[in-house]
């Protein structure tokens, strides 16, 4: 089998991905029709031109725009079951996903039991249809969120832990919103063992890293990719062996580097940080998880085996119980080997 056809169809796990963010651009389109919602675009084309990065405030309205489109309690079951079955479609049999329910109460007062109820739904749907689970990364939005909402939804999350949620983060713009705003929220799950999943370490330095470390007790890390600025963080996360949820297209559409050659992951690697691969926003840097994994294999030369690990580095830095975990990769190391044989 073709290294092509092994990634298309080896198991994945994906830890790093936005509900909101993933809407695929016909559903976007339908949805917006539906709800009367005026797009800048009126066809896939379109929004493609309109996904064109000109900064990170500009993704950021790209983002609160799309996530305007939804409306309903029904359209959330509608996207998350969208979202699913195209995790489905790529054989990424369990993922955890983030979604931010403050914005859906502050743009139409969805109450955040009400917006689960409605996640959970469509997950129950796709553990039955499509033999694929999730878990909710309950995010707050570093902008439109005041350090006392922070702290409701960290509450709510902590009282809906194992109800689908797996964890609290924080998301958005890093300029001029440290995690230490928001201390009290991430206490708050600290003292209830939420894991607490921050972005950082994208728009911002080590400084934005260490914060997330340190302010919000960061039990992984989304992107962290700029780790390398910092001699003593990077040994701090090699020792703690903190895993950094990465995002190569995310990176290179956002302009965290000029192209993905640049890309930081072999210098990652090469120090000894754990590493997990993902497409965060997918449709809106136009890839996919597998197409990640391809893009890895073409730019970096990495084999099957280097992709195997990558992807069972997802299994390990998951939040799934160890028993669970250990099913898990027995059941993919079986599949890469039949895949590999075939
Ligand atoms: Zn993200």
């Amino acid at each position: 089998m073709s290294l092509s056809d092994f990634i298309y169809k080896m198991p994945k796990v994906e830890l790093h991905v936005h509900i909101e963010g993933a809407i695929q651009p016909q559903t976007l389109l339908y949805l917006a029709k539906k709800n009367q919602i005026d797009l800048p675009a009126k066809d896939v084309v379109g929004l493609r031109e309109w996904y064109r990065f000109v900064d990170f405030p500009h993704f950021v309205q790209i983002y609160l725009k799309a996530s305007t489109c939804i409306q309903t309690i029904a359209d959330i079951e509608f996207v998350a079951r969208d979202f699913l079955a195209n995790q489905a479609a790529q054989n990424i049999v369990y993922s955890e996903a983030t979604w931010t329910p403050h914005t859906h109460f502050q743009q139409k007062g969805l109450s955040y039991d009400d917006q689960l109820a409605a996640l959970n739904r469509a997950r129950d749907w796709a553990k039955r249809e499509l033999n694929v689970d999730m878990g909710l990364v309950i995010d707050i939005s570093r902008a439109g969120t005041t350090p006392d909402e922070a702290l409701i939804i960290a509450q709510w999350a902590v009282k809906n832990h194992d109800n689908g949620v797996v964890a609290f983060g924080i998301g958005g713009q890093e300029v001029a919103y440290p995690p230490s705003l928001f201390t009290a929220a991430f206490d708050f799950a600290r003292a209830n063992h939420l894991p607490i999943l921050p972005h950082a370490g994208e728009t911002v330095g080590a400084d934005s890293i260490w914060s997330a470390l340190k302010d919000a007790h960061a039990t992984r890390l989304y992107h962290g990719v700029r780790a390398l600025e910092d001699d003593k963080l990077v040994a701090y996360l090699r020792e703690k062996q903190i895993p950094l949820d990465i995002c190569p297209t995310s990176n290179v559409c956002l302009g965290v580097v000029p192209d993905i050659q640049s890309h930081m992951l072999p210098k990652l690697l090469d120090a000894g940080l754990y590493v997990t691969i993902n497409s965060d926003d997918p449709p809106m840097f136009n890839t996919t998880l597998t197409k990640e994994y391809q893009l890895l294999a073409d730019t970096f030369q990495y084999d099957a085996t280097m992709i195997e690990k990558l992807v069972m580095n997802g299994v390990h830095a998951s939040f799934l119980s160890d028993a669970k975990k250990q099913r898990m990769a027995d059941d993919f190391t079986r599949q890469f080997s039949t895949l590999q044989k075939s």
